[in-house]
């Protein structure tokens, strides 16, 4: 094995970084056996920790770029290591000589999006609010009840665009006074830190922040998980706080206020699948749940692996950036998963889990046995 960095700069990247937990870890191998890895792969974090603890990294191989950030070891680990924060002090390392692998090289082409457009997508950053086209969508002024910041993916992606549009027309339909930021939006940057390249993610987090502030803007609805966790609780590094509330609450809160009636039935059975970052990440399991059971003529089952135990979609940690070959993708598990609980549609709330799923989607024998839909898209057809 190589080890490209000097030993001691390893160890003290990784102490700078807030991976000195390192050295708590006494080898037990639980991380391991909750690692999502292991069910497509051999994979070891505990092997990665070990190597770093005697600064052997290979900073070159695709080992230290797999975890997806789902948070599923670190609250199983019995010695309270950081694994997360471990790791991507590695990664902050392989960043800074601008050294990644293979499969990691597409990071280098996002960085220079988020850098010159503001998004990861190469999409032009005058092209932002185009997703709201025809619809009744206003630009954010001080004063408005809230900012609905869709993020990059439901901004650009095809896809996605279906996620806005569906809650702007929900937002305008329960009367809220809602505005966005158009091409002053900037991608969240909570992914792209994930990666290591921290001053990437502080440069997009202030321009965010200054906007936010210059508009007057004091509470935020998003769509994506990753946006909530980062306004939530990374934003306060610099000392601002927003109010910040993901859709799936915000409806709910709608409803049990009065503001939105939901008036349709939803003959059919559906699923939830808990993102990483709204679930493990920040405890909301019950909003989705209660809110999809608002919803008058809708099943709603369980599938393995669901709540604190739910299966990442390997979208996390920039790994939605990344090539995962077929058969290492978690997604299509996933996907048989929620056909195996009976579920003719599978519903979450996060834009990444909506991208694998819809591509793991194509595996099935019967690519039309199920559905993919975000939350907000199930509620639109019902109101
Ligand atoms: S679970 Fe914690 S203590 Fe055990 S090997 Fe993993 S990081 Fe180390
Ligand atoms: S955070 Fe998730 S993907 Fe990363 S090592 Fe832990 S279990 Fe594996």
């Amino acid at each position: 094995m190589e080890t490209v960095a000097p030993l001691k700069e390893i160890i003290e990247v990784i102490k700078e970084s807030g991976g000195d937990a390192f050295k708590f870890c006494y080898q037990c191998g639980l991380c391991d056996t909750v690692c999502p890895w292991n069910r497509v792969r051999t994979f070891s974090m505990r092997k990665i920790i070990r190597e770093a603890t005697f600064g052997l990294t290979d900073i070159e191989s695709d080992e230290m770029w797999r975890c997806t950030t789902c948070g599923n070891c670190p609250r199983q680990c019995p010695r309270g290591v950081a694994i997360i924060e471990a790791g991507v002090s590695l990664r902050k390392i392989a960043t800074e000589y601008g050294v990644f692998p293979t499969s990691v090289n597409p990071v280098r082409a996002i960085s220079a999006s988020l850098t010159g457009e503001g998004n990861p997508l190469n999409e032009t950053r005058k092209a932002r609010a185009n997703w709201a086209e025809g619809l009744s969508v206003k630009a954010f002024t001080e004063g408005m009840e809230i900012l609905y910041f869709p993020g990059c993916y439901l901004c650009y992606d095809p896809r996605l665009k279906k996620v806005a549009r569906a809650t702007a027309d929900i937002l305008n339909r329960a009367g809220i006074d809602f505005g966005i930021l158009g091409s002053s939006e900037n991608c969240c940057g909570e992914s792209i830190r994930k990666t290591g390249d921290e001053e990437l993610f502080k440069r997009l987090a202030r321009e965010n922040i200054k906007t936010f502030i210059d508009n007057g803007v004091k509470k935020i609805l998003v769509s994506s998980p990753h946006c909530y966790h980062t306004f939530k609780n990374e934003y306060p590094e610099f000392m601002v706080n927003f109010e910040v509330v993901h859709i799936a609450e915000y409806l709910l809160e709608l409803i049990n206020k009065g503001r939105l009636e939901l008036t349709k039935d939803y003959g059919k059975k559906v699923t939830y699948h808990d993102p990483c970052y709204l679930g493990r990440h920040n405890g909301k399991y019950d909003e989705p749940r209660k809110l999809l059971k608002k919803i008058s003529g809708l099943e709603l089952i369980e599938m393995a692996d669901s709540m604190e135990n739910s299966l990442c979609c390997g979208g996390g940690g920039g790994r939605i950036w990344m090539e995962t070959p077929k058969g290492e993708r978690f997604s299509d598990i996933r996907i048989e998963q929620a056909v195996g609980a009976g579920a003719g549609v599978l519903a979450t709330s996060c834009p990444y889990c909506i991208t694998h799923f819809e591509e793991s989607r194509l595996t099935l024998k019967d690519h039309d046995a199920l559905a993919i839909k975000d939350i907000t898209e199930i509620v639109r057809e019902v109101i």
